[in-house]
């Protein structure tokens, strides 16, 4: 099977959406009048981001899913894709799988892949995602302010449990690994509740890095701190729940690969943040308020301080 084959074998379906899709040296995207563009691209790199053993389909999924959760954390609609791949060999025991994977997930967000680049070379995806925003209504980073409550969507911490277990630090009873391997493995983007927040969450970001690094991406810029509520991080963590609360507490707050949205808004917004979630099918809990003293901290139910390493995900650290 040589290249084009491949590209049209398993990539290349007529465009639906967009003028014009895979086939020709550029795609066109038509974004409706008034809205902007969001663009985001990630890389996954097989050994760094993904295991060698990992299923082809679910990694198809995965792909896709990380970038789909940039474009939530802005708040966007998904319009299309595409795909730069660099394969070892042209094997259809993996293309054909990990295709559907992907385009899945494309089709259940209406996002089409619409060109890309195929090489031979180790095991990397990339993929840019293309969405659409009204004008000037992007959730960014830096709009946190003092008072606001600071939320999350879904479960943190079950992906990085699973990941110890693969490695062998830590074990789980079968049930409980199989629901991990899935939040691992199979995260939902949380694409609808994004733009459901639009005009009520004040700052988002998404959550790949852990709760501690990413939220303090917001803090950042923002120019501002949080104090965070241990409890209720802890009790994040689903998978993990029969381990000691401290442990819950550092897979929730460092874990990465979760694929949740972070997000504050203002107290007087809670019944719309709520509404929000429920219309997107997604739960969201509260666990904390953006002060505006520089830094994050850690609290237990009483006010009192709690003290903890906050360790983040950084490829050069
Ligand atoms: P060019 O040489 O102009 O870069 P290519 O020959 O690499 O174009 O690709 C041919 C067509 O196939 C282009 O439309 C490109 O966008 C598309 N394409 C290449 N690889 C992929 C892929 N992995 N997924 C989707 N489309 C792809
Ligand atoms: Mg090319």
């Amino acid at each position: 099977m040589g290249e084009f084959d491949l590209i049209a074998r398993y990539f290349k379906r007529p465009a639906r959406r967009s003028p014009l899709g895979v086939g020709d040296d550029c795609a066109l995207l038509a974004p409706a009048a008034g809205m902007q563009l969001a663009v985001s691209s990630d890389l996954l790199v097989e050994g760094r981001h993904f295991l060698s053993t990992m299923d082809p389909r679910r990694l198809g999924h995965k792909c896709l899913a990380v970038n789909l959760s940039d474009l939530a954390a802005c708040g966007a609609r998904p319009l299309a894709f595409t795909l730069a791949l660099s394969l070892p060999q042209a094997d259809a025991r993996w293309l054909a799988p990990f295709a559907e994977g992907l385009l899945a997930l494309a089709d259940a967000h209406d996002c089409e892949l619409v060109g890309g680049d195929t090489t031979r070379g180790p095991l990397v995806i990339g993929i840019t995602i293309f969405g659409e925003v009204p004008a000037g209504s992007a959730l960014l980073r830096s709009g946190a302010r003092a008072g606001d409550d600071v939320w999350v969507s879904g479960t943190l911490g079950d992906a990085r449990l699973a990941l110890e277990v693969f490695r062998g630090t830590r074990s789980l009873a079968a049930e409980g690994f199989a629901a991990a391997r899935e939040r691992l493995e199979l995260p939902q983007p949380r694409v609808a509740l994004g733009q459901a927040l639009r005009g009520v969450a004040s700052a988002a970001i998404d959550l790949s890095d852990g709760l501690a690094g990413d939220l303090g991406h917001v803090l950042a810029a923002s120019g501002v701190g949080a104090t965070l509520q241990v409890e209720a991080v802890a009790g994040l963590t689903v998978a993990g729940a029969a381990l000691p609360a401290d442990d819950r507490l550092d897979l929730a707050l460092c874990g990465g690969d979760d694929y949740e949205l972070a997000f504050t808004a203002p107290t007087s917004a809670r019944a719309a943040v709520q509404a929000a979630a429920t219309g997107a099918g997604v739960a969201v809990t509260r666990i904390g308020r953006i002060d505006a003293e520089a830094g994050l901290r850690l609290a237990d139910a009483a006010g009192r301080p709690v003290h903890r390493r906050l360790a983040s995900f950084d490829h050069f650290a």
